[in-house]
C-alpha cells in the first residue's frame, strides 16, 4: 500500500512514521532526506541538484519527481511505501498520481495529522540543547535539574535558531500555505484527519484504525 503522511514540524510525525513503517513492512521515504543522499553519493541526480542549491535556489519537482521514481522503483518498495513530506505542491501530486497509476498502484491513503500552531509552538521552543555535550532537553517533559542548565556540566543551555517561537511561526505559516492545496486535491481520496493532540500510542491507534478501514474498504 501507499501511504502519504502530512503533518506539521513538531506533530510527531516523525515517531509515528516510524512507528507506520514498522508494522506495515514498508519503507518510509522523505523527500528530504532522499535529496540528502544523492548528494553525498554524488550520484548525477544529485549533482544536478547540488548545483541548483549551491544558486541558491529550489530544486524544481521535476528533479525531485526523478529522483522519486527512481526510489520508488527499488525492490525495497516493492509492497508498498510511507511518503513523508511529498507531495508538497498540486502539481507534485498529480505527478504522483499519474506515477502510481502508470505503476499499477491504487489511490494512496492520505494521513494528516493535525495540532493546533499553539500548542506546536509550545512544544518546540520547550526544546534546549547543551553547546558542550549536545543533549537535548525539553523544558516540558524532561527539563534539566538546574533551569537553564546542563545536569552534565552546568553549561548554559542554548536554542536553536529554528526553535525560536518566531521562526517557528514561519515555518507553521509555510506548511500551512503548500499544504491547504494539497489536502484539497485529496479531498475526494482516502482521506483520514488525525488528531495529534493526544499521547503518541493514541495517535497511533487512530492511524491503525484508518489503515485498517482502508484495507477493508479499498481491499488492498
Ligand atoms: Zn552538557
Amino acid at each position: 500500500m501507499v501511504v502519504l503522511l502530512i503533518g506539521p514540524p513538531g506533530s510527531g510525525k516523525g515517531t509515528q512514521s516510524a512507528r507506520l513503517k514498522q508494522w506495515l513492512g514498508i519503507p518510509s521515504i522523505s523527500t528530504g532526506d532522499m535529496l540528502r543522499h544523492e548528494i553525498e553519493e554524488k550520484t548525477a541526480l544529485g549533482l544536478e541538484a547540488e548545483k541548483v542549491i549551491n544558486k541558491g535556489q529550489l530544486v524544481d519537482d521535476g528533479l525531485v519527481g526523478k529522483m522519486l521514481m527512481a526510489r520508488l522503483a527499488t525492490p525495497e518498495c516493492a509492497n508498498g511505501y510511507l511518503l513523508d513530506g511529498y507531495p508538497r505542491t498540486v502539481s507534485q501530486a498529480k505527478f504522483l498520481s499519474q506515477f502510481l497509476e502508470s505503476t499499477g498502484r491504487p489511490e494512496p491513503l492520505v494521513l494528516h495529522l493535525e495540532v493546533p500552531s499553539s500548542l506546536l509552538i509550545e512544544r518546540i521552543s520547550a526544546r534546549w540543547s547543551c553547546p558542550r555535550c549536545g543533549h537535548i532537553y525539553n523544558v516540558l517533559n524532561s527539563p534539566p535539574r538546574a533551569l537553564g542548565i546542563c545536569d552534565d556540566e552546568g553549561e548554559a543551555l542554548t536554542q536553536r535558531e529554528d526553535d525560536r517561537p518566531e521562526a517557528i511561526r514561519e515555518r507553521l505559516d509555510a506548511y500551512q500555505e503548500w499544504t491547504e492545496p494539497v489536502v484539497e486535491y485529496y479531498a475526494k481520496a482516502a482521506y483520514c484527519k488525525i488528531d495529534g493532540n493526544h499521547p503518541p500510542n493514541a495517535v497511533f491507534a487512530a492511524i491503525e484504525n484508518c489503515v485498517n478501514q482502508y484495507r477493508l474498504s479499498e481491499d488492498h
